[in-house]
């Protein structure tokens, strides 16, 4: 297959990490004889730097004709004292806007050779395997009118949603839970919101057309509480804008390490925005040091989500597990045993268990 990708490094590790992930890609490509053509554009502090804002628009004219878009990081504090349109969050945000990305997924899951970094007790977390799925351009955030009134003694922000808002994000939760263990969680506050009664009437509705696939649905203070003291019970879980937002974070201490998990941003037709979950780290930015799995893994996402090659992710995601069981490592994780490498190494040993898996499957 022919696929046109977008590279966005960003700042701060974004370059090194970005790298890595392009090493992988090229690797699966010469292992499965597709033909990746990468093409970098610039956003975030590194544009303003160069064209005076944070998403050029040959940056939004690029992703537009593109199948899929790696992003490394955005923002630093080199750019904090900027104004608001200048911010390197700014091309981001802009750029999720532009391509109508809806729908945030993040899968959850731990590699084992790391679970012991968790401060949850092992015996829980370990097998559990979660992708949560965030509705990303509605609801709180993007509520009007937001403002402060009665000289600031009162504020207003708008929960707003459109049905179909509700039933595009509904509706990939379901495909996705098909692809999946066939169990979604829906999550909403239904006993007080309004918006979450309509969401719930939904997920009723949709049930129909996926006759396979077993529903729950869980208020989302239940929901924070059972991630973490039972989080086997979960598959695919879905909800709206904010509180996905609150329970990604927390679902993140399930794995020991947020420098690992990766995620995607997409809308119907496929195209969609991939990046690794934790920010630019400037503090180590250019020293080599950086852990680049999540960016790897992100490609493995890009590779599932944008372009039906499951096996393709699933070797990316094998090789990853491969190396940590091996014992490689970069500085942030805290692996007990083991060899520290890398960014570099990190990435090399990655591609060594993905291309010897192959060699070996094929004899
Ligand atoms: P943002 O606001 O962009 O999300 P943040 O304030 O959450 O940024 P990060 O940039 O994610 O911060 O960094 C938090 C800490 O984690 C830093 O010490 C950073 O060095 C470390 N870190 C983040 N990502 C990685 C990585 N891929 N490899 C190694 N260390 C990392
Ligand atoms: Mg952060």
């Amino acid at each position: 297959m022919n696929k046109h990708i977008i590279l966005l490094p960003g700042d701060g590790i974004g370059k090194e990490i970005i790298e890595s992930a392009v090493q992988v890609l090229n690797a699966v490509a010469g292992e499965f004889g597709h033909t990746f053509t990468l093409d970098e554009h610039a956003i975030g502090g590194a544009a303003v730097d160069n064209y005076g804002t944070p998403l050029p628009d040959a940056t939004v004219n690029a992703c537009q004709n593109a199948d899929a878009i790696l992003l490394g990081a955005v923002g630093g504090a080199k750019w904090d004292g900027l104004p608001a349109d200048k911010r390197p969050e700014k091309g981001l945000l802009g750029i999720r806007k532009a391509l109508g990305l809806f729908a945030n997924l993040r899968p959850v899951k731990g590699f084992p050779s790391l679970l012991h970094a968790s401060p949850l007790k092992e015996e829980i977390i370990a097998g559990s395997d979660i992708l949560i799925i965030r509705e990303l351009t509605g609801g709180l955030y993007f509520g009007t009118p937001s403002e402060r009134r009665d000289n600031g003694h009162a504020v207003v922000d708008t929960l707003a949603y459109e049905r179909t808002e509700m039933e595009r994000i509904i509706d990939k939760a379901f495909q996705s839970a098909r692809l999946r263990r066939r169990h979604l969680t829906s999550v909403d506050k239904a006993n007080v919101l309004e918006s979450s009664r309509l969401w719930r009437e939904i997920v009723e509705e949709k049930k129909k057309a996926y006759p396979d696939v077993t529903v729950e649905h869980l208020l989302v203070d239940a929901a924070a509480m059972k991630l973490i003291t039972n989080p086997n019970q979960f598959d695919v879980m879905v909800t709206e804008n904010m509180f996905g937002d609150i329970l990604s974070d927390e679902a993140s201490v399930l794995t020991g390490s947020l420098g690992m998990l990766p995620s995607a941003s997409i809308r119907s037709d496929g195209a969609g925005l991939y990046e690794p979950v934790h920010g630019s780290a400037p503090d180590i930015a250019g020293k080599g040091i950086a852990n680049p799995l999540g960016t790897i893994l992100s490609a493995a996402l890009m590779l599932r989500h944008s372009f039906q090659m499951e096996a393709e992710a699933a070797a990316i995601e094998q090789a990853v597990r491969e190396c940590l069981d091996q014992g490689y490592h970069t500085a942030d994780l805290d692996m007990r045993g083991g060899q520290e490498v890398s960014t570099r190494e990190m990435t090399e040993a990655v591609v060594e268990n993905l291309t010897c898996k192959s060699v070996s499957d094929s004899i």
